[in-house]
C-alpha cells in the first residue's frame, strides 16, 4: 500500500506518526523511538513544538481543531509531526528542517498531494520564550496515550 492510501486509512495520531516514521526511514534512512505527544493550546501561528533535550512534542490543539476537512487535518498533522520528528532526530536548523519536510513529502506522496501543500504553507513559527510565558496559564496539556506503536512484525 502506498503512503497516500495509508494516510487515507489513518485513524489517529499514532497511525499518522507511523507514516511519518516510514517516510523518514525511506528518505533519510533514519529512525528513532520514544517520543511522547501532547496536545496543548498554542498561538495559531505555531503548529507544534519540541522542547530541545526532551522526548516531547506538543501539538497545537487550537490549530488542529480549526482545520475543517479530514484531508486537510491529516495532511497538516503529517506535515507538523514530520517537522517536529526531524527536530527530534537532531536537525535544529529551521531552514534545513523545512526543506527536508518538503523533500520527504514530495518523495513519498508526489508533488500534487495536500501533504506537500501543508509542507509549504506551514505554520512553522517557533515558540518563543515570551510566547510560552503568555500561554502557560491556558495551555491545558493532554497526553496522547499509545502514541507510539510497538513495531514488532507479528506473524498471523
Ligand atoms: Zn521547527
Amino acid at each position: 500500500m502506498s503512503l497516500y492510501e495509508e494516510l487515507e486509512k489513518a485513524k489517529n495520531y499514532s497511525d499518522i506518526f507511523s507514516l511519518v516514521k516510514k517516510a523518514v526511514k525511506k528518505s533519510l534512512k533514519e529512525h528513532r523511538v520514544g517520543l511522547m505527544l501532547y496536545l496543548g493550546n498554542l498561538p495559531m501561528r505555531v503548529g507544534a513544538f519540541h522542547p530541545i533535550g526532551t522526548n516531547d512534542v506538543v501539538l497545537n490543539r487550537r490549530l488542529i481543531n480549526a482545520l475543517k476537512s479530514e484531508v486537510k487535518q491529516k495532511s497538516y498533522l503529517f506535515s507538523i509531526l514530520l517537522h517536529e520528528y526531524l527536530h527530534s532526530l537532531g536537525y535544529h536548523d529551521e531552514e534545513q528542517v523545512r526543506a527536508l519536510t518538503y523533500k520527504i513529502s514530495v518523495e513519498n506522496f508526489g508533488s500534487q498531494h495536500p501533504v506537500v501543500e501543508a509542507s509549504i504553507a506551514g505554520p512553522w513559527c517557533e515558540l518563543t520564550q515570551e510566547d510560552y510565558e503568555a500561554i502557560e496559564q491556558d495551555i491545558d496539556l493532554e497526553m496522547i496515550k499509545d502514541f507510539e506503536k510497538i513495531e514488532i512484525g507479528y506473524i498471523i
